[in-house]
């Protein structure tokens, strides 16, 4: 269908590139770009992303350290782990895996991860430096979204978007990135009234909810460009496709749309880093005559 807005190819090709650029930098220094995963707890969804994110991470010459640590896992020691992983100059970029067990304070440990290698975008430093348009990790879910709106020539300027969710992960950046490229932005959540006619009003919807087909058809202008970021039991996203293919003049599938674009802008980033600190620790020390 010419309408999908497929993340799958654009996403093996950028990885693709990470891995020219991994493996240019392990010929040129010695060093193998090195992603460290942290998954606590036991939760079947989490492990599978980390695995996932693995698997792929291998496949573009990047080189992983898994750390898994039990449920009970405190803050304290779940901050101390991520101070040891960004004192670690073989490690480059850090995921934690997120959600954490409620009763681990999820802000203080993403805040434990080092800004020079939070790949995946969680810490106040990169919200922060995606706030103000300067350089940084994006979030990647967000940042793999604005590619995919890129690649397919989506006209964002002016358009009206419309943000449903505003988590600090996903909602709320990726309406930070369509303001920065000049879009007019509207959010809603869960204390939005009348969210289906504000989303009639949406050149581009994006559905980062996590309810599975959330969003119908009837809720949409027709020729909206529609993002589903959704990810729920069944491989089912955050909107009703069959309803909403028939309005949209593109939208994204589940899966193989907003997902593949995730993991692709996470290894991207993770080379970023690599290469970032090699520059750093080769950096000649220039003496003065
Ligand atoms: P989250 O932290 O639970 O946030 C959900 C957001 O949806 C909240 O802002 C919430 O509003 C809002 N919401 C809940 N019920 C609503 C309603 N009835 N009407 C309007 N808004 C409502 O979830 P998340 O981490 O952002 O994830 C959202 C979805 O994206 C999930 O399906 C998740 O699996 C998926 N995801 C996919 C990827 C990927 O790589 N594809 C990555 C991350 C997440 P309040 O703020 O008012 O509570």
């Amino acid at each position: 269908m010419s309408k999908l807005m497929i993340g799958t190819d654009l996403a093996a090709e950028m990885v693709a590139k990470a891995a020219e650029r991994a493996a240019a930098l392990q010929e040129k220094t010695g060093v193998q770009p090195c992603l460290a995963t942290v998954l606590v707890g036991d939760d079947p969804a989490s492990a599978t992303y980390v695995r996932m994110k693995q698997n792929r991470s291998k496949k573009a010459g990047i080189g992983s350290r898994s750390v898994v640590l039990p449920a009970e896992t405190t803050t304290g020691e779940l901050v101390a782990e991520l101070h040891k992983l960004s004192n670690d100059p073989e490690v480059h970029g850090i995921l934690l895996q997120h959600p954490v067990p409620g009763h681990i304070d999820e802000r203080a440990a993403f805040e434990a991860i080092d800004p020079a290698k939070d790949v995946d975008g969680v810490t106040m430093h990169a919200f922060a430096a995606m706030a103000f348009g300067e350089p940084g990790f994006r979030s990647c879910t967000p940042g793999g979204i604005l590619r995919l709106l890129e690649a397919y020539d989506v006209p964002i300027a002016g358009a009206h978007a419309v943000v449903i969710g505003r988590s600090p992960i996903l909602g709320k950046p990726a309406g930070m990135l369509l303001l920065a490229s000049n879009a007019t932005v509207t959010y809603t959540h869960s204390r939005t009234v009348n969210l289906p006619e504000i989303v009639r009003t949406a050149d581009i919807v994006v559905a980062a909810v996590g309810k599975a087909n959330f969003v119908r058809g009837d809720w949409l202008k027709p020729g909206a460009v529609v993002v589903d970021a959704g990810y729920n039991e069944g491989n089912v996203g955050d909107v009703h496709f069959d309803e909403a293919a028939s309005v949209a003049s593109l939208i994204t599938p589940v899966p193989g749309g907003v997902g593949p674009m995730t993991i692709a802008l996470l290894l991207e980033q993770a080379v970023d880093a690599a290469e970032a600190q090699s520059e750093t620790a080769v950096r000649p020390v220039v003496t003065l005559p």
